[in-house]
């Protein structure tokens, strides 16, 4: 794998094993029904902005209108690759002084995985657009639309980016072994829990 889809920096946190199972063992999982939930109202959130939508720009291009007319233009769905990663943006905000990236999540509590991914995604849009506003990494809870987390992307983020890229490619490339998570209560909501073995080790002890 030469490029990592930028969801896995939120696995990596959550546990490295989904990777492992994912990525190493090719086990595939049906999406739970809280992910089809959460695709059906991305597709209704994607469908309002196009309705209200006034122009169909690049991103450049959109960048560079806001600069000159000292606007704010919002976009969904904004594909992004970067060196390492690449993945879509749910919804960003290019203002003149600084470009605000959103993540739409169901939760109202902004978790170090869920941070951790819109760290990548600030990254991947640094590196492909170059730009050198400061960036803004944002959680929007999905439901309320209320912002429930944002930070100024810093150097310290890419960092941790980094660090998570490259356990993710060891763990891929097979040169490092996946940790599994110590907190069981996430074992206990995991999409691969039907499939785990450290899930049947863990929960059959108990039983
Ligand atoms: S069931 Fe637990 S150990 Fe297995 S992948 Fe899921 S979270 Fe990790």
């Amino acid at each position: 794998m030469k490029k990592i889809p930028i969801h896995l920096l939120n696995s990596q946190t959550y546990c490295e094993y989904q990777i492992y199972l994912e990525y190493v063992k090719g086990i595939k999982v049906k999406p739970t029904l809280e992910m089809n939930k959460g695709r059906e109202i991305h597709n209704a959130l994607e469908k309002e902005h196009k309705k209200k939508a006034k122009f169909k720009l690049s991103v450049m291009d959109a960048i560079k209108k806001s600069q000159k007319e000292k606007i704010t233009l919002v976009g969904r769905e904004i594909p992004v690759t970067g060196n390492y990663l690449y993945g879509f943006i749910d919804e960003i905000h290019l203002m003149p002084d600084q470009i605000v990236i959103i993540d739409d999540k169901p939760n109202s509590y902004p978790f170090f995985a869920n941070k951790k991914q819109v760290f990548g995604y600030c990254l991947a849009f640094e590196e492909q657009f170059k730009t050198n506003f400061p960036l803004i990494a944002c959680i929007r809870n999905r439901d309320s639309k209320k912002i429930v987390w944002k930070e100024t992307f810093s150097e310290n983020h890419k960092d941790i980016v980094f660090e998570s890229v490259k356990r993710i490619l060891r763990i891929i490339n097979q040169n490092k072994k996946a940790e599994p998570t110590n907190k069981i209560n996430k074992c206990k909501s995991c999409r691969f829990r039907n499939v785990c073995d450290i899930y049947k080790i863990r929960f059959s002890k108990r039983d």
